[in-house]
């Protein structure tokens, strides 16, 4: 097969990975900069222009489009699938991913465990949304926040006031959560593909974090997830639509919880964690599921 994928650095990890393990399963795959791409989208056929060229057609495209970068990356991705190229995953469930709000709105309309979740844009009295969650402690988060960036344990009811004043002020939208302290600084992160999880690491926070993130200097181990973890997994990525997630979960006394469902998983932590070869998981799902025109949104 002939496989694309946008990514913009391509000596990443992950990326570099997937380029081996296309090329190990007999595939070529081009590594195209998301942003250097430009689209024809008046003509009947659609193009994408790449150094001055029109790309080929490809059999699939792999997104690995940077949250920085969702809104360009994501018109890049419609115009692959408007072509009927097969799409890792689709333009309209990496969307709703990225968007924290929505996607926490789908999964719990999905009866998915979640963190008692409120939502607020300026919130006249921030106690209220304090409130709501069942009081302090609680965790506040940006919803435009990746990474761990954007995640705040506020302890006290005082602290907890002054943020969520602060972001109103400031007119950034913020979700506050209940927190779950019996997940003591540690996630779990299953990585779904072909709504099977394929490999399932922990992660553990340094000492003192909250937040697992390996960004964050968290640490990982290979978990034995539970089948009701591994259920969850699958059933929030299904929920979103989308073929590869990282969905994590913390371990709360009522079962596990998601917290956030990532479109582009990172595949460093979990391939060292786990000894799993995920991009052969992904490259194998690929040439299993990629037909011409096999997309249902064709990007609308
Ligand atoms: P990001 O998208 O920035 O990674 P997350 O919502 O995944 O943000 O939060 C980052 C980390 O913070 C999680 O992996 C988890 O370890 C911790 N965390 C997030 N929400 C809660 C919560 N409600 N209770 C306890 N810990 C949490
Ligand atoms: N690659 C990062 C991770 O797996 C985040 C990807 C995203 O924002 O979708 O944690």
């Amino acid at each position: 097969m002939r496989l694309a994928m946008l990514a913009r650095n391509a000596g990443l990890y992950s990326h570099q990975r997937l380029v081996e393990a296309a090329e190990a399963r007999g595939h070529t795959l081009d590594v195209i900069n998301t942003l250097h791409v430009h689209m024809n989208i008046t003509s009947n056929r659609p193009v994408l222009r790449y150094g001055g060229k029109s790309l080929p057609l490809y059999d699939a495209v792999i997104p690995r489009i940077g949250a920085s970068i969702t809104h360009y990356g994501l018109a890049v991705l419609r115009q692959f699938e408007m072509q009927g190229v097969f799409p890792l995953n689709e333009s309209v469930a990496i969307g709703r991913a990225r968007d924290k709000l929505r996607a926490l709105q789908l999964l719990a309309r999905a009866g998915i465990g979640l963190p008692v979740t409120a939502f607020a844009h300026g919130p006249r009295k921030a106690e209220d949304v304090i409130k709501e969650v069942g009081g302090t402690p609680v965790v506040i988060k940006l919803v435009e926040g990746t990474q761990g960036m954007g995640v705040i344990l506020a302890e006290t009811e005082a602290s907890a006031k002054s943020i969520v004043e602060a972001f109103s002020a400031a007119n950034i939208n913020i979700l506050v959560q209940e927190y779950i302290a019996e997940a003591e600084g540690r996630d779990v992160r299953a990585l779904v593909v072909g709504g099977r999880v394929v490999a399932a690491m922990e992660r553990v926070g340094k000492t003192g974090e909250f937040r697992s993130n390996l960004h964050r200097g968290g640490i990982t181990a290979e978990a034995n997830i539970t089948e009701e973890e591994q259920s969850t997994a699958v059933h929030a990525a299904s929920v979103l639509g989308l073929n590869v997630a990282g969905v994590d979960m913390l371990r709360s006394n009522r079962g596990p919880m998601v917290v956030e469902v990532n479109a582009s998983p990172g595949l460093k932590g979990i391939e060292r964690a786990t000894n799993v070869d995920v991009a052969g998981e992904i490259i194998a799902f690929i040439e299993a599921s990629a037909a011409h025109g096999a997309t249902e949104t064709k990007g609308q």
